[in-house]
């Protein structure tokens, strides 16, 4: 059975394992069963495309789930594989780079979630590195999708480089936080519309 540390980690291997119709999106009504000893947490519902019935049961992990929006605690997932963390990171920070360029800053509080959600599986990807090395092993890569992208890039499974995406996505989390929440939108001098107001192509 798939071993999830996290309801966060539960939910992207949901994301990540789409019904034969090719959707990922179904009702996920959560149940927890006693199975033996065991405690599982089991999503259950119809996809939304084809009506067909999805259903993944997880292991709940011994250790206690981390605050969110971590996946897990120290130990790596068993069920999410690092290229696959790594296809999260860099889709969601790609697209939220670009949204915050589009964006005026008294917005960017909005991406916030998005970028903490991205930094997380930076950091899973970390977790994969055993200790007095400095790259993910090939053999961590167990999904198709997974070993095809570190076949891509794999000098973004080596400690240098991931180190600095990680904190590059630090950075962008503090310039969010140091932008402020929609309460502070005070703006004292007045908003700065800046010069890009009237793009041709918005
Ligand atoms: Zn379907």
């Amino acid at each position: 059975m798939l071993t999830a540390r996290s309801s966060a980690e539960a939910h992207l291997y949901m994301d990540l394992h789409a019904c034969e119709c090719g959707s990922v999106d179904f009702e996920r009504r959560h149940r927890l069963e006693q199975q033996g000893d065991e405690i599982v947490s089991v999503y259950e519902g119809a996809c939304r495309q084809c009506g067909t019935t999805r259903r993944f049961a997880f292991r709940t992990a011994a250790e206690i789930p981390p605050p969110l929006p971590a996946f897990g605690g120290s130990r790596p997932s068993q069920i999410i594989d690092p290229g696959e963390f790594a296809d999260v990171a860099f889709r969601i920070s790609e697209s939220v780079g670009v949204e915050l360029l589009n964006t005026p800053e008294s917005e960017h509080h909005k991406l916030r979630n998005a970028v903490a959600y991205a930094l997380a599986a930076f950091e899973e990807i970390a977790k994969f590195i055993p200790s007095g090395e400095n790259a993910v092993p090939e053999s961590a890569f167990t999904s198709e999708a997974g070993r095809a992208r570190y076949r891509r890039e794999p000098r973004n499974f080596e400690r240098g480089i991931l180190d600095m995406n990680i904190r590059r996505t630090r950075a962008v989390l503090a310039g969010i936080d140091e932008a402020g929440g929609p309460d502070e939108a005070g703006e004292a001098g007045g908003a700065d519309e800046g010069p890009g107001g009237a793009a041709p192509d918005a």
